[in-house]
């Protein structure tokens, strides 16, 4: 390790020199300024001290350096390299250690087994998550390995509904910053702002400006906790490194009152810029992102408010590699289950007419990408798949006679009709083989919505995706009991298998953390420079491939939980290969056997030894 911080420094000129002191390797760095060298030893040296703390006097100026190898007492405090208690004797005594610790040596299987039995003492969920962002500070691969063991368990902990929770109150809970925090006050400097990251490899990027955390509206800076948690999803689910993946805040301003009035609120205290202020602050991020970390780094947009997110997505898909999981992570995920079902349905997408209820980034990200399925699969021009499908947005069924006041992305949807204002007309005159909910208003399918469902079809699929749950159109046990059990269902949030008819019905959960963290990993192991649909539509595929005979039996359309990593795996070498075949992909030559290339490209969080 002391090597590699060598050459680092050599690399920029710099001269080093090594030496040990009790337990602690320090390195003395020759600085040259200004073409004249200055010795920053750290021993004693004039104010600052080998930590870089001062004995200054408040009013002297002083330079806040520190450069130390971690060993002894910083190593147990540094994440990325602490093991607590795992430590072997040899590295207690090679790494000056000895006495830091209690004697005991355990293993991480044993670690494990004591965090996830301290997690499960806490009764209230965000005990459970403020717990985990501890482990993840004091020691990261320990973290990694309980989400990625127990991520059933975990992910409603570490992502949402708790970390909807957590950004609320995100100014109490975080003793230490994560991520990057960018505000236009960072105008003109934003590059220079991505250069203080400590780290300089990065693959993905996850950015917010806060404007819709979740279904919880602006939460202004406090959306941090969205871009940490997805992308420890990353790490956990797709096997991408934690040092590769860097979560950013966009902090324009805030429109949320009670944050602007609370004098513990961390972002900046005024109203959201809009227009070209915030047009030219997000293309001097972008421009910075590419010239920092080039054409291949990942920046995924999260949780934007649907007036940006959808002119973002478009200016930029064409000149970086952008993705946005709220419209394009949520379409793939959500075809997946629709590829699935037909199985059940003993059909294709082509036989369905679909009825969306909320015409937002969900709703239109998803009937976008079933009309480049269909027409895919029937050789129609995308034009005419789309005329399967409609959406009723607050105002009723958008029609073309309301095309002059639709939001443009709602345009293609508008097909000649009728107006009609409420949802089970829509149903009645519609006939929709699949219904599907992404207005997050809930219970709004009702028992007569679900019942003229169910007398139209004989399966009738069911969707029902707003989430929190308290949000959901309907529950499971309301789609299977009044469908007469007939009712294919999935969900955005989860629910308890529910008995009916006499059968056990378990319902899927249509969760997007089933999509990114392999497609971002297919696209990372390839080198890819641009999201191109049919990357989206064949990691719907890899996904509705991976549901068996035995979750069929079931009612299930997505395939367990449990084995997302494996799935992850397929996911990324299907989207790989897509872009291989389309010319994507700059990682030559192209690996054989690409389900093992993901396999062996992904992080495990297991300790290493060190010497
Ligand atoms: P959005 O704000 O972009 O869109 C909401 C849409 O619903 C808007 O078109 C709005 O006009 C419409 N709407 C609002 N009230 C309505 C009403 N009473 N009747 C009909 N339409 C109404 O939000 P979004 O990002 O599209 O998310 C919508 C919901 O989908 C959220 O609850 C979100 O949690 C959920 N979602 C689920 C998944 C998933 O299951 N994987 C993924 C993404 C989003």
């Amino acid at each position: 390790m002391i090597s590699s911080i060598l050459r680092h420094f050599m690399r920029r000129g710099l001269g080093v020199f090594a030496r040990r002191r009790g337990g602690e390797r320090e390195i003395s760095i020759a600085m040259e300024r200004n073409g004249e060298m200055e010795d920053k030893s750290g021993v004693g040296g004039g104010v600052e001290d080998a930590y870089g703390e001062d004995s200054a006097t408040e009013e002297q100026l002083i330079t806040p350096w520190t450069i130390s190898v971690a060993s002894g007492y910083t190593l147990l405090r540094d994440p990325n390299h602490n093991k607590g208690l795992a430590f072997s004797e040899k590295e207690r005594d090679a790494h000056y250690l000895r006495g830091l610790l209690p004697p005991q040596i355990s293993s991480q299987e044993l670690q494990e087994r004591k965090m996830m039995h301290n997690i499960r003492q806490y009764e209230v969920p965000l005990h459970k998550y403020i717990a985990m962002v501890d482990l993840q500070e004091r020691n990261a691969r320990l973290f990694y390995k309980l989400l990625i063991d127990n991520v059933e368990e975990l992910l409603p902990v570490v992502y949402t509904p708790t970390v909807g929770e957590a950004c609320q109150k995100y100014g109490s809970i975080f003793k230490r910053p994560q991520g990057l925090f960018i505000s236009l006050k960072d105008k003109g400097r934003i590059l220079e702002v991505l250069k203080n990251w400590p780290e300089k490899n990065i693959q993905v990027i996850v950015v917010t400006d806060g404007e819709r955390i979740l279904g919880l509206g602006d939460l202004g800076c406090q959306g941090m906790g969205i871009p940490v948690g997805k992308l420890s999803l990353y790490t956990a689910l797709g096997g991408v490194r934690p040092s590769a993946c860097l979560p950013i805040t966009i902090d324009v301003g805030t429109n949320n009152e009670k944050l602007l009035n609370d004098e513990f609120y961390i972002g900046l205290r005024q109203r959201r810029a809009t227009g070209q202020e915030y047009a030219e602050l997000l293309n001097e991020f972008m421009s910075a992102v590419k010239q920092n970390y080039g054409e291949k780094v990942l920046v995924q947009f999260e949780d934007f408010a649907n007036h940006n997110a959808f002119v973002l997505l478009e200016k930029y898909r064409k000149t970086h590699l952008v993705f946005n999981d709220d419209i394009q992570g949520t379409a793939s995920v959500v075809l997946a289950g629709l590829i699935a079902a037909q199985k059940l349905l003993d059909g294709t997408l082509a036989d369905h007419t679909f009825l969306f209820l909320g015409a937002g980034e969900a709703g239109t990200g998803i009937a976008e990408l079933i009309a480049l399925q269909i027409s895919k699969e029937t050789n129609a021009p995308v034009e005419e798949a789309r005329k399967k499908i409609w959406l009723v947005d607050s105002k009723g069924l958008v029609v073309s006679s309301r095309m002059k006041s639709l939001q443009h992305f709602k345009q293609p949807w508008a097909h000649k009709h009728e107006p009609v204002t409420s949802l089970l007309d829509s149903v009645m005159a519609i006939k929709p083989t699949v219904l599907i909910g992404t207005s997050g208003v809930g219970k709004t399918f009702t028992k007569e919505v679900i019942e003229t469902m169910a007398s139209l079809n004989e399966k009738p699929l069911i969707l029902a995706l707003s989430n929190p749950t308290s949000q959901s159109e309907c529950t499971a046990e309301e789609a299977y009991t009044w469908s007469g059990g007939r009712a294919v269902f999935a969900s955005g949030s989860p629910f308890d298998p529910v008995e009916c008819t006499g059968k056990v019905f378990v319902p899927g959960q249509a969760n997007n953390a089933y999509i990114f963290p392999g497609f971002g990993l297919g696209v990372i192991m390839s080198g890819t420079i641009r999201v191109h649909d049919d990357l989206l539509l064949a990691a719907s595929e890899a996904l509705a491939s991976q549901v068996t005979d035995e979750n069929y039996e079931k009612g299930l359309i997505y395939p367990p939980f449990s084995n997302i990593r494996k799935i992850s795996a397929q996911i990324a070498a299907k989207v790989a290969a897509k872009s291989y075949e389309l010319g994507l992909a700059s990682r030559l030559p192209r690996p054989k056997d690409l389900v093992k290339h993901a396999e062996s490209c992904m992080y495990s969080p297991i300790y290493r030894h060190y010497l």
